[in-house]
This record gives C-alpha cells, structure tokens and sequence, in this order.
C-alpha cells in the first residue's frame, strides 16, 4: 500500500430520524471528497457497521444529489443492541479495517455517541485482536492505531447539552406550530379548548417554543413543572380570565414527559378531564406523534446541517491519536466544537435534575435563552386584560412600523400590546408608518385588538418606507404632544431605524422628541446593524426554499439551468443563506458584485458539467447584485452561451417572500423582543431617561444600543452593517457547489 494513501472517512447516522441529517450526510460526503478523501456511508447505523457487506458503501459527488430536501435520511437508522456488545463493536471494527477506515462521523443521539466514544476508546484492543486472529495484516494494524471519532447531534427533541440546536429541532417546531396553526384555526370557530400534546422526553424545547409560537394559553414541560400542587386551578383560573375577555379558543401545550412537582406525569388526558369537570369546556386531544419527525426539513435544518457536514470533517481529519473525541454543534449562531463526552454527561445530568425533582437545576443547566423564553411565556399568559392607568410610570406607548412588510410584525405588536396593557400602559397603533404619524393616524390599542396577530404574517398597522423630512417633523412633534406619546417602539427595516435616527438627532429642535425609542429589526432583508437577524428573515428564507424544491421539481425531464432572483436589497444574507439551504451552485451577492468575467467562467464551468452528464443547475443571485448584469442579462447570456447543452429558466420570486405567516423561529424571536422592548421603554419611564435605541441579538443575546452609533455601524452608501457574521460562510458554499476537477 502506498504511503499516500487517501483516508477513509465513515459516515453513519443513528438512533432517531430527524430532518436534516441529509443536509448533513451531503455535505460531509461532498467536503470529504474535495479534501481528497474517501467516504463510506455506512447504512443503517452501527447494524450496517456489524453487517458490513453492501451496508457499508463508497459514496461519490453524485450519490447524495437531490437529498437536501428529503425529510429523515437517506442513508437509514436503526437501533443495534448488537453494538452495545463488545463482539458486535469487534465484527464492526474488523468490517471498518477491511475498507481501511478508521475516521468515523457519527450523527445521532446521546446514546449512538456514547456508543461511538466507547468503540473508539476498545479500538486499540480490538485491532489487537483482529491482528492476533489473523483476521488483519500487519500493516493493517499499524495503519490504524486509533479511531477519530466526531459527532453530530441528530434530534428532534433539542435535548443536548452543547449545542444551542440539534438537526430537526427547528423541523419538528414547523411541524408542530403548522399543526397548532391548522387546529386553533377551527378551534376559533367552535369556542373549544385543545390539548396537544408534543415530543421531547425530558427535555421541554418543543412544548416551550411550540407554546410561544402558537400563542398557546397555558404549558406544561418537564423541567419546571407548576408550582402549587393545585395546578390545576391555576391552569383554570388563567384560562377563565381568557375567555371572559373574549377569547375563543384555548389552547394548552404538554410535552410527554410533563410532570408534577412530585414527579407524577401530568398527561393530556387529565388535563381534559380537569377542563371539562372545572370549565365546562369541550375539550379535544392532539397528540402529535411522529409527525413531528416527518415532513421536508427547514431552512434552518438545511443550512444548519449543510454547516456541521462540512466543519465534521475539518475536525476529524485534524483528530490525532491524542485529541478528545469532539461533537460539532451550533452556539450563539457560531458553529462550534465541543468535548463529545463531557456534552454528553450534562445531557445526561439534565435528566436526572429531572428525575430528581431537582427543577431549578434542571432549568439552570437548560441555559438562559430557555429560561428567558419560559419567562416570557409566563408573562404573556398570565398577563390579565386590562388594567390601565395601574402602572407606576405609565406609559403611552405608541407602535409604529416602517420598511417592507415582514412576517412576524403583527406577532411583535401583540407580544408588545399585550406586556404593556398587562403592566399599566396605554398603547397607541400608529397605521401606516411614519405617514400616519404625521397625519395623526394614531388610535388605542387593546388587549382584544391584536387577537389573533401573533400567527398571521403581514403587518395590520399598515408599513411603508417613508423618512419624514422637513415640516413634517413638526407635524410629528404636534401629533407626540398631541396624543401624549411618552415612548416610541418601531417595529421595522432600514426606514424604519433612519426615521427614528432622524427624531432622535433632531431633539434639539423639537423638544417633544425628548421620549424613549425604540427600534426593533423587522426585516426579510436581514440588513439592521445591531443584530444577526431580523424578525422576518427566517420565514422568507423558508418560502424561498420552498420556492426552489418546486422549482426544482418541474426540472425532472429536461437539462436546465435555473436562475432565481431573491430580495435582500444591499445585502446578501437571504442569497447565501437560500444557497446554502438548497445546494445552489452559485449564488451572487451584492457585496461580491460580478463582472463579465466572472459569468463567463460561471458559464464555462456549466458547460464542462452539463457535457459530463449534469443535468440540474441552480443559480441564486440578490436583485441588487449588479444594476446592468440582471437577472435577466444572466439569463440570456446563458441561454444564448449554453446553447445545445442546457436551457435556462428564470425565477424572480418577488413577493412571496414577504408574505406567509411567520416562521415559529420569528415568532418566538419576536416575541422575545418585544418583551424586552417593552420592559426597557417602562424602564427608562421610571427612570426618567430618553434614550433613543435599537434592539437586537448578538452572540444569541438581545443587546441594546444607542442610536447615536447607527451611521458610524453602516456602511456608507450601502444598506447594511458593516458586519456581516454570515460572510465567512462563503467558502462553504464554493466548496459544495461542484466537485473537484
Ligand atoms: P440515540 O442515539 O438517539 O440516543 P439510542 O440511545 O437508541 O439513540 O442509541 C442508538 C444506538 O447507539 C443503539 O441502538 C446502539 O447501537 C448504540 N448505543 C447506544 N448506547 C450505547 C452504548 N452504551 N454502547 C454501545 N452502543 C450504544
């Protein structure tokens, strides 16, 4: 055997399905292949490691095409008893040398990592053996004295510790906020009450978020369960103050592993039962099940898992005989590595703080982010209608929009009239931006008036991108004195943060500026300083995914080249992102630009693929990437270029990317910040302060700032800050998008 030998990586997926392990399993196949290795799929998870034979095979560039969109994974999973045992893990070692592999990527659940960790620490002594037995060659041997392991967590439950995600938690949340979508929709009209019930074990991730993304009345989930013994009045109680004011439909969200503080169950079936003897309600069951793990994976899940293949194999071709077995996982929107065993201990030490009856700990080691956002739960569903004038510092809040319309602004504005009626506060809805505040457009909220809002995309306060200028500033000035306006909250895109800008340095001359404001990024465009995402981005990247599969499927019969055109103004997030999500082979950005150059050897390289047999190109590129090289240009040059080998298409999804109801991501993210916007304008009421600010999340925290650094955060004559997290993404993208010539 040659000394250059190219290593053999072994991909295996294992324990539960989730979606988005395709995402995974294509991009460890296809980065190995560029880094000049060979990778193996081994089928059906540690049996096809036992069984060997046609279980275990080599993949090329090819053989995980078309798989981004497919829901659980290609490759099958099983559960082996046969690798709990050291016979089963010798017969799967000897099957793993007979192809000289010995680099492993494991995606699955704490139990299939802690099977890989325990093979990796017998390795040693297995190949002993297998050399002793004559089952290897002495060079066998000494090629493979270790086993790199690394791991990716595949879960639909969200149950690691490690990682702020595991693939197919975001999935699962689709599925079940479309099914909470679907059932409220008809509870609405009968005025019953629904129970549903959702996955997760121990672990409270989907019943917590799928609450808040369904603006469910009331939640139950293992690590904090309630906190009288008599929870079931409290259940009651809250759900009776609901319905006196109008509501028509309650809804109550229980994970399967929900618990009383003595550690009995506490099951959708008493909780009926406690609905209908105490409130006299029709009361219906839903329990989702495995529905929860099917379905076509999210953006999220696409990019996200498309992000762990590829930084898998970084990792474990950089395992040495010494390094600590690591799992690669997702942190404060960075990805990042993590010591396998030690997540997984944690992982484990969560449960038994459960089992335990130890819930504050439980809720401690779940992190701040889940106990922020059962927080937050709390308040919205025990917030009582209405109470004005109760407030220490009352505020007159009034809610503006501004910019494009983003999925995920009626559900901000209901978080928010909700927080603050609840607390005292009087809120005025401005309609249609800063033109309705100018012409004094302005009427009260009430609790009632945003019912509903919290799952419908859109914006009913109306939005538009007008800066006022000039004597419409006085015009404002009257209307804030006028109406009594204490503190302002926009909820918006670009226009939105220069208007507020604009009062904000105008303060010396009009005096009636001198309130707190607020701006809150609502954007599709993802193009606000200040915060990695905007409410908004999220769904418009799963409407534009969801675009291309359709696309994609019309193209079975024919070699074509698709060119899609997605919105993002001056930024490139939406473009990147969507490639990477849909395997794009290209994807132009306005931060890159093209030249001429640059399409022509696009073209060149398309033509040297489609003549090998390719049979599906993708193309995505921003609307403002070039204002002469236009989609259209690029379409017909490639049309006129491509000529006999492939047709081109064009795709300009426009619109639709603005539209649909918000994605449960936006929707607990907005409801996240409208809380805290609401929490910082009383806060700054009570202490007498005006600062003028905008909201966002870094590093997966919600951070405030001051106005006053908005330009200097810009870049100049762009629409976008001046840092991007996301373009260090690129390179992932390049290498995925054709293999090796
Ligand atoms: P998950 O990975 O989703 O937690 P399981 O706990 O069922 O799912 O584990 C999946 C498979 O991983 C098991 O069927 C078994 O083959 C392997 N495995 C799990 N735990 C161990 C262990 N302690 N030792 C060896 N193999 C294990």
């Amino acid at each position: 055997m040659s000394a250059h030998q190219a290593i053999k990586i072994g991909l295996l997926t294992s324990g539960g399905d989730a979606q988005g392990m395709n995402a995974a399993v294509r991009a460890i196949v296809r980065t190995g292949i560029s880094r000049g290795c060979e990778v193996f799929a081994i089928y059906e998870g540690y049996e096809g490691m036992i069984r060997g034979g046609d279980l275990i095979r080599r993949m090329n560039w090819e053989s995980v095409g078309g798989i981004l969109q497919r829901g659980g994974t290609i490759i099958g999973t099983a559960r082996s008893p046969g690798f709990r045992t050291r016979e089963g893990r010798l017969q799967a070692a000897e099957n793993l040398l007979a192809r000289g592999i010995s680099h492993l990527i494991v995606i699955g659940g704490d139990g299939s990592l802690t099977g890989a960790d325990i093979f990796r620490r017998e390795w040693p002594e297995l190949v002993a053996e297998l050399y002793a037995a004559g089952a290897i060659d002495a060079e066998t041997a000494q090629r493979h004295t270790f086993l790199a392991i690394v791991g990716l967590v595949g879960s639909i439950d969200n149950d690691f510790a490690g990682t702020d995600m595991t693939i197919g938690a975001d999935s699962a949340l689709h599925r079940i906020t479309e099914a909470i979508d679907a059932i409220t929709s008809t509870a609405a009209s009968h005025q019953r009450t629904f129970v549903i019930e959702v996955m997760g074990r121990s672990c409270g991730y989907l019943a917590l978020m799928g609450a808040i993304s369904g603006s469910a009345d009331w939640v139950f989930i293992p690590e904090s369960p309630p906190e009288t013994d008599d929870w079931q009045r409290a259940m009651c109680d809250a759900l009776r103050i609901g319905r006196e004011n109008g509501r028509r439909d309650s809804l109550v969200v229980v994970a399967e592993g929900a618990q009383d503080r003595n550690g009995n169950a506490i099951t959708a079936q008493q909780i009926k039962q406690v609905l209908e003897e105490h409130l006299g309600e029709d009361t219906r069951i839903t329990i989702l099940g495995h529905v929860q793990r099917g379905g076509v994976p999210s953006a999220f899940d696409r990019w996200m898992g498309t992000l762990l293949g590829y930084n898998a194999v970084e990792e474990v071709l950089r395992t040495t005989a010494t390094s600590e077995p690591r799992i690669i996982g997702i942190r404060e929107n960075r990805i990042t590595t993590a010591p396998l065993m030690k997540c997984v201990a944690e992982t484990r030490t969560i449960a038994a703080a459960i089992a335990n009856h130890e819930y504050e700990r439980a809720m401690a080691l779940r992190g701040g982010s889940f106990s922020e956002a059962f927080r937050t739960l709390r308040t919205l569903v025990q917030a009582k209608p209405p109470r004005p004038g109760h407030a220490p510092h009352p505020l007159r809040l009034a809610i503006i929009h501004s910019g494009g319309p983003a999925p995920g602004m009626n559900t901000t504005v209901r978080a928010a009239v909700r927080m603050s009626v609840d607390q005292g506060h009087v809120v005025l809805g401005v309609r249609n931006g800063f033109q309705g505040l100018i012409e004094g457009d302005i009427t009260e909220m009430n609790w009632m008036s945003v019912s509903g809002w919290a799952t419908t995309g859109g914006a009913d306060l109306g939005t538009n991108r007008k800066i006022p200028q000039g004597a419409e500033l006085y015009q404002i000035a009257r209307n804030i004195e006028r109406f009594g306006i204490n503190a302002l909250l926009m909820i918006g895109g670009w226009s939105g943060y220069q208007a507020c800008h604009k009062l904000f340095s105008e303060r010396h001359i009009f005096p009636a500026f001198n309130i707190p404001i607020i701006c809150l990024p609502a954007s599709i465009d993802n193009n606000l300083p200040g915060s990695e995402l905007s409410i908004g981005a999220d769904t418009a990247l799963n409407s534009i995914v969801d675009a291309v599969d359709r696309i994609k499927q019309s193209a079975v019969a024919s070699r074509r080249c698709f060119v899609v055109e997605v919105m993002g103004r001056d930024c490139g997030y939406l473009a990147l992102m969507s490639g990477l999500a849909t395997g794009a082979e290209r994807v132009y950005l306005p931060e890159e630009g093209v030249s001429l150059r640059d399409l022509q050897a696009d073209l060149d390289e398309m033509v040297h693929w489609f003549k090998r047999g390719k049979r599906l190109s993708l193309m995505i590129r921003n609307e403002k990437t070039n204002p002469v090289y236009t989609t259209g240009f690029m379409v017909a040059l490639f049309e006129e270029e491509g000529g006999s080998y492939f047709e081109v298409r064009q795709a300009i999804l426009g619109h639709l990317q603005q539209g649909g109801n918000p994605s449960p991501f936006d929707r607990i993210q907005a409801t996240r910040l409208a809380v805290k916007c609401v929490e910082f304008l009383a806060e700054c009421a009570a202490q007498g302060r005006t600062d003028g600010s905008f909201i966002g999340i870094k590093g997966g925290r919600v951070q405030i700032l001051s106005l006053e650094d908005l330009p200097r955060m810009m870049e100049r004559d762009h629409a976008r800050p001046r840092e991007q997290w996301w373009m260090g993404l690129r390179d992932v993208a390049k290498i995925l998008r054709q293999p090796p010539t």
